[in-house]
């Protein structure tokens, strides 16, 4: 069992610039990538799936949900040591925060990009992968989670986010910092995760919308969201979890049409409470029965929300899933 499995997926991590277009596009496959990390053969037999050449913009949910049915099959394997994702940086986070909710294996499983490509001067591909396979490599990885390694870092898919549009050091942990570092050809981690849960179902619920909320917002959305069918919207709220007043009645609305309305930030870190009573205030929200996520960001929470409405058998189990950083706990 020390065999490793990656997974190419596409992203910047695989693309050179093309002459004409003057930008980048995907164009390298696992084992042109492969090729430029010196000395790998030390790291013992890798097996390469190209599973696609998507940009990170170009993924969805269902193609998410078909490589994290591949992953939980080759985990399974008695054979394989632990597995790496390689991915668009755009949308990353959503793409490892959907693999640590779906698979329970204890096996490390880390997800990994680069923010320059293959033509241009200090290409990170080979560095971010060649610390992802010494991420995998480390006993000290067991039981993690879903890791994201980039620049050094080694971060949990539950906690990071994209904060940084060209930066290296983009990839962060807003509220408590990495787990650990890359250093030497070894991992040093300084912390645990926070706690995390999983949810296996068969097939996602794809109508999960996502808002912003801004100064002045009214019902617009909400209410084009409800009457074209949407299951769930969840809501960037504003500080601790507020909206403007003219969003309460559409927010009834909704719930009262049985969608499912989740609360979280749109600050980059701090988790949400209904602190405040005024009119949109978060207190009245819950009242109305929208769910208050936890500290995760918008796109994160919609995730789990995709994930949650086909596992969830009542409304309580769903808040329950939805409010708790560690819903495998019985409601
Ligand atoms: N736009 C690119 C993508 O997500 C960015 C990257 O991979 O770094 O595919």
């Amino acid at each position: 069992m020390n065999k490793v499995l990656i997974v190419f997926t596409g992203g910047t991590i695989a693309m050179t610039i093309d002459e004409d277009l003057g930008a980048a596009v995907p164009g390298l496959d696992g084992n042109a990538i492969l090729s430029m990390i010196k000395g790998i053969d030390r790291y013992g037999e890798i097996e390469i799936v190209d599973f696609g050449q998507f940009p990170g913009p170009q993924m969805n949910p269902g193609r998410i949900l078909e490589l994290a049915k591949l992953l939980k099959e080759s985990l399974a394997r008695d054979d394989i040591q632990g597995a790496i994702i390689t991915h668009g940086t755009d949308t990353l986070e959503e793409t490892a925060y959907f693999l640590d909710l779906y698979l329970t294996t204890e096996k490390p499983v880390v997800v990994v990009g680069a923010m320059r490509n293959a033509s241009e001067l200090g290409y990170d591909g080979p560095a971010n992968l060649a610390s992802a396979i010494v991420a995998v490599k480390s006993p000290e990885s067991y039981g993690r989670g879903v890791l994201v390694v980039l620049n050094n870092q080694v971060n949990s898919a539950r906690e990071v986010t994209k904060t940084h549009t060209m930066s290296l050091d983009t990839f962060k942990s807003l509220e408590f910092g990495p787990l650990g570092i890359v250093d030497n050809n070894e991992v040093l981690y300084s912390r645990q995760a926070m706690p995390h849960s999983h949810l296996v179902p068969d097939d996602i619920e794809p109508a999960v919308h996502l808002l912003k909320s801004y100064v002045g917002m009214d019902r617009f959305m909400i209410d084009q969201l409800v009457d074209n069918g949407t299951k769930g919207i969840v809501i960037e709220a504003m500080g601790r979890g507020n909206l403007p007043p003219e969003l309460v009645p559409a927010i009834k609305d909704a719930i009262t049409r049985d969608v499912a309305v989740v609360i979280v930030s749109r600050c980059p870190a701090g988790r949400v409470l209904g602190s405040y009573g005024y009119d949109g205030g978060g207190q009245q929200l819950r009242e109305l029965g929208a769910m208050f996520g936890t500290a995760m960001n918008g796109q994160k929470t919609r995730i789990q929300l995709m994930l949650a409405l086909k596992v969830a058998q009542s409304n309580h189990q769903l808040r329950h899933i939805m409010e708790n950083e560690d819903f495998d706990v019985a409601p």
